[in-house]
């Protein structure tokens, strides 16, 4: 089987009063909008992992996540899609939620690990399946030169250019793909980073690592909100606003705090007028589910 997905990722102009008030112009790339459960970054960090198990003949994708990872669903998803066995190999305690529901649905395996052994991924992986041949390691979020190039891909379907491109990272994989794509068409785009953990400034190795050139990008590290999945009420009257004013569904795990931060820093004049802004919404709207009790 061909491992694709049709691309449908439209760049799409969003408007506010305050754009207009600072000279800018804001863009959002709809990667949400490729696939309603492999969504976003997610299937660009799975196309090569995939295609690359198929060449080596193995049909069982073995991957980690948190309870909530989006990660998982999409790999799920996608076995399910292109005929792969999967098996999640779940953080913490046996629980159940909607994500783990979906991922179940797509007949993925669950494996629940305490947090201790969650660390060491490859043991974890050698333990469950190293007499298993047909077994394919894909690392927790899908992070890998392989998701990076993938994620290159996305700047191949640019039309126009822009003077920012702004992400949100988890692993660093798809922020230093687009990097990546930036230095393959030789854009003079800046690059911004928004991690959604706390203490961020670890983010610019992970994303070093998987650069083909070395390149200034810009990290922004005070968007966190107190750190991975937490959130005030700042930030989800954000995404009440947002969604609302829009039409577009954020939420804040990743793409919430994203939009905070480009809208905060524009509020604070951080961009030169008349410049050309493109948000990458890298999908992930089931988080949502899991932070239902916050809104
Ligand atoms: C997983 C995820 C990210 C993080 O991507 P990385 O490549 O791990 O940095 C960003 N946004 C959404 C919606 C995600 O689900």
């Amino acid at each position: 089987m061909n491992i694709d997905l049709e691309i449908f990722s439209p760049v799409q102009a969003i408007s506010n009063p305050l754009f207009d008030e600072h000279d800018v112009k804001v863009f959002l790339k709809r990667d949400d909008l490729i696939h309603p459960m492999i969504s976003g970054n997610k299937w660009r960090k799975l196309k090569y992992l995939l295609k690359t198990a198929q060449e080596q003949q193995k049909d069982h994708l073995v991957t980690f996540g948190g309870a909530y990872s989006n990660h998982l669903l999409a790999t799920a998803a996608a076995a399910a899609r292109f005929g792969f066995k999967a098996t999640g190999i779940v953080r913490g305690e046996a629980v159940d939620n909607d994500t783990l529901f979906l991922c179940k649905l797509h007949g993925m395996q669950l494996i629940f690990t305490d947090r201790e052994s969650y660390r060491d991924k490859p043991a974890l992986f050698a333990n469950y399946f190293g007499n298993n041949e047909d077994a394919f390691f894909i690392d927790e979020g899908g992070a890998s030169a392989e998701g990076a190039l993938g994620c290159s891909e996305l700047v191949d379907e640019l039309t126009e250019t822009y003077d920012h491109i702004f992400c949100a990272c988890g692993t660093g994989t798809t922020a230093a793909g687009i990097i990546n794509g930036l230095t393959r068409h030789q854009l003079k785009t800046t690059f911004n980073a928004i991690p959604v953990f706390k203490n961020g400034s670890f983010m610019k190795n992970e994303i070093d690592h998987l650069l083909t050139a070395p390149i200034h990008y810009d990290l922004h590290t005070d968007y966190h909100f107190g750190g991975y999945g937490k959130a005030n009420n700042e930030l989800i009257d954000f995404i009440k606003q947002f969604v609302a004013a829009t039409g577009i569904v954020i939420e804040p795990v990743y793409t919430g705090k994203m939009m905070y931060a480009l809208y905060d820093l524009i509020a604070k004049k951080h961009f030169k007028p008349g410049s050309k802004i493109l948000a990458i919404h890298s999908g992930g709207i089931w988080g949502l589910l899991g932070m239902k009790d916050k809104f």
